[in-house]
């Protein structure tokens, strides 16, 4: 592993946290992200505690895939143990975003999951996003749990909590946070139009697939 290679990385997370936070996708320490160091079993990670809005590469933490510290100043973020469960499930994933959503935050309190009605989420997200059971925040079962519905999912809400997506890089994984909080707040606006009513997955599938 480089040196470069760390610093490249690092300077996307610390941008993407800066952005997320401009886009009010998190708030103050809330959320976290993550990415793999290209051909090295580790990945870096927000610390606990650090402001998403002035996010800085220096603050980051190196970690291990088993989610134990390698290097950095700072304690790990709370998560750690659920974006390591993901790294080591899924090999093509190179960034992990958790956020705090607030509209799709919001569907995994009400317990709906977010499906895809509009073409472009469809593309990227075929089967919606599902809602992961409450757990909680930090703990083994909710990183297993992540790790089992991620092996099939490229976003899921966690219930009474927020929002997790995954990428193969940064942006990617940042633009799908973005998309999934959209793709909320359209499929709340369609429900409030339509008496409560949306397209089954089904349908959807039918519809787009012809
Ligand atoms: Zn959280």
């Amino acid at each position: 592993m480089s040196r470069d290679a760390l610093s490249v990385v690092g300077e996307e997370i610390a941008r993407a946290g800066r952005e997320l936070a401009v886009k009010g996708l998190v708030k103050g320490t809330s959320g976290n992200i993550s990415a793999r160091i290209p051909g090295a079993n580790m990945f870096l990670i927000k610390p606990s505690g650090a402001r998403m809005d002035s996010l800085k590469p220096e603050e980051l933490v190196l970690v291990d895939l088993n989610g134990n510290k390698i290097s950095g100043a700072r304690g790990v973020s709370a998560e750690t143990p659920m974006h390591a469960a993901i790294y080591r499930a899924r090999g093509d994933v190179m960034a992990v975003v958790h956020t705090h959503a607030p509209t799709a935050t919001a569907f995994g309190i009400a317990g709906k999951a977010i499906l895809p009605l509009q073409i472009e989420v469809f593309m990227l997200l075929p089967n919606g996003v599902p809602v992961v059971p409450f757990l909680q925040p930090g703990s083994v079962a909710l990183a297993e749990a992540v790790q089992e519905k991620m092996a099939s999912f490229d976003a899921v809400i966690l219930e009474n909590h927020g929002i997790v997506t995954v990428g193969v890089s940064v942006e990617a994984a940042c633009c799908l946070n973005e998309m999934v909080e959209e793709a909320a707040k359209i499929q709340r606006a369609v429900m409030a139009l339509s008496g409560g009513r949306v397209s089954r997955l089904s349908e959807l599938k039918k519809k787009f697939k012809t």
